[in-house]
């Protein structure tokens, strides 16, 4: 039977970063992968041009931008400390990777370099090159499917649907449940719980988000700028964003809406009523209610032998003319110069606080699914896993990285940071370890 030093189970971002962590630190190193291709959802990160960090400078800031259901951001403290932001991107350019740096902070590799190549590729172009280099070795279309433990609960052998390999530390970095068409079904989430680990409630997370109004529809495919979107419980003001969001057929969808998505199952829960979240959307919110009213006012009054629908498509885009028609009591085609300043009142209401009702109906927070998901929210128990090492409270040849853990984070090149840095922290880790061991 084959025996090596360190098996990673997952060919991502975070499995191919520990991987090459481990071999580095002089373990013999395998790499266990179900997909014929590594990487396969690196590929199409950042629409395929892989915002792989973000140039936040301060790492206490950076790090305050992840959540975690089990512990909090200070959980990623001691890896940040060992392999932050700057080190990630020092890394990729010292492999002949170079970085641009775009609006809020994302860093992507530098495409004009190599025009054929889409930036997702350079970087796993980048990765394997590194494995290459230091002799990982690979198995494909390899699904491990179990672990054979110990009395201690100790992994000796994994078990793939076609082989046993005896090994001497084990890292799990099988992602999360979303884009299961790229190979990440949350595989990782039972092999980690046979062996005792308690898996926080997993949820699709920075994703679209479904309203009860069937309205909506209406301005199906309409885009927003520069708007704020405001979320109520009960009356009160629970959380607000402010940048670009958009109108589907099932709701909405956009930045501000997938980033207030992660949040979501903070705020309601499954069994909750299918009214107890609203959506309050302003259109205008550099505006005052009383500036947009003399405005609204002013522009009635200047063609006042206009019909109501025909001014409005002077004040707002033409697709979210038809939600305030349809939610206004005033007939489209009455003449703007017959509109009363109730009537104007009401319309400065309306452009200010277009109301929404999640729709929780199906028990699912609103939320689309993980085939939707941009990531997951929930997953291994940070209260079970050491910080420094990223090694298994309880059983101690285990590692995690990545996804899988129950951290997440917004948009802009957190998730992936995630990866790089519990990546790098597993693999050194689980390396040294069993050198140490030996
Ligand atoms: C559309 C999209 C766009 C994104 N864009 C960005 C972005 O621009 N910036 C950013 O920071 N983040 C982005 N993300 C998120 C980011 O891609 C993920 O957080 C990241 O890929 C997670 O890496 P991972 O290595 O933990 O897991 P994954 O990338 O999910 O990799 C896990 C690997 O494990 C393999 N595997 C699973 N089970 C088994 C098993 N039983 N045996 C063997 N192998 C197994 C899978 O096939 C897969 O290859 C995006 C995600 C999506 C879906």
């Amino acid at each position: 039977m084959r025996h090596v030093d360190v098996i990673v189970i997952g060919g991502g971002p975070a499995g191919l970063m520990a991987a090459i962590q481990a071999v580095k630190v002089g373990a013999s190193v395998i790499l266990i992968e179900k997909n014929l291709n590594l990487g396969e959802k690196l590929l199409i990160s950042g629409r395929g041009r892989c915002n792989f960090t973000n140039s936040e400078p301060d790492v206490q800031k950076f790090l305050s931008r992840y959540s975690s259901s089990s512990s909090n951001y200070k959980f990623l403290n001691s890896a940040f400390s060992k392999f932050n932001q700057k080190d990630a991107e020092a890394f990729f350019n010292s492999v002949n990777v170079p970085t641009v740096h775009e609006r809020g902070g994302r860093i992507f590799p530098d495409e004009s370099v190599k025009p054929d190549v889409k930036g997702g590729q350079i970087i796993l172009n980048a990765l394997l090159n590194l494995c290459k280099k230091y002799g990982v070795r690979i198995l494909r279309r390899s699904p491990v499917i179990g672990f054979d433990i110990d009395n201690n609960n100790k992994i000796k052998r994994v078990i793939t649907r076609d082989d046993e390999i005896e090994c001497g530390s084990v890292i799990i970095a099988t992602g999360g449940r979303s884009y299961p068409k790229t190979g990440s079904t949350g595989d990782g989430y039972s092999l980690a719980s046979k062996l005792g680990h308690n898996i926080i409630k997993i949820y699709p997370a920075l994703v679209p988000v479904k309203i009860k109004e069937s309205w909506v529809k209406l301005a199906s495919g309409c885009d927003l700028k520069n708007v704020n979107l405001s979320v109520y419980k009960a009356g009160e003001k629970i959380a607000v964003r402010f940048g670009e969001m958009e109108f589907a057929p099932f709701g909405i969808s956009g930045p501000i809406v997938m980033d207030l998505s992660s949040h979501i199952p903070d705020w309601i829960e499954p069994e909750d009523s299918d009214d107890v979240l609203q959506f309050s959307l302003d259109l205008k919110p550099a505006l005052t209610h009383e500036v947009l009213r003399n405005r609204i006012a002013s522009d009635f009054n200047k063609f006042g032998s206009k019909t109501f629908a025909q001014v409005l498509r002077k004040l707002m885009p033409s697709k979210i003319i038809s939600i305030v028609l349809e939610l206004s009591d005033v007939p489209h085609d009455k003449p703007a110069a017959y509109i009363s300043s109730e009537e104007i009142h009401d319309l400065a209401n309306l452009i200010k606080d277009i109301r929404m009702t999640l729709d929780n109906s199906n028990h699912d927070c609103g939320l689309l699914s993980f085939n939707h998901a941009v990531i997951t929210r929930g997953g291994i128990d940070l209260k079970e896993v050491d910080p420094g090492t990223m090694q298994s409270k309880l059983c101690e040849n285990l590692y995690f990285a990545g996804e899988i853990l129950d951290l997440n984070g917004p948009s802009g090149g957190f998730n992936l940071q995630l990866c790089w840095s519990t990546g790098y922290v597993a693999g050194m880790s689980a390396g040294l370890n069993y050198k140490n061991n030996k």
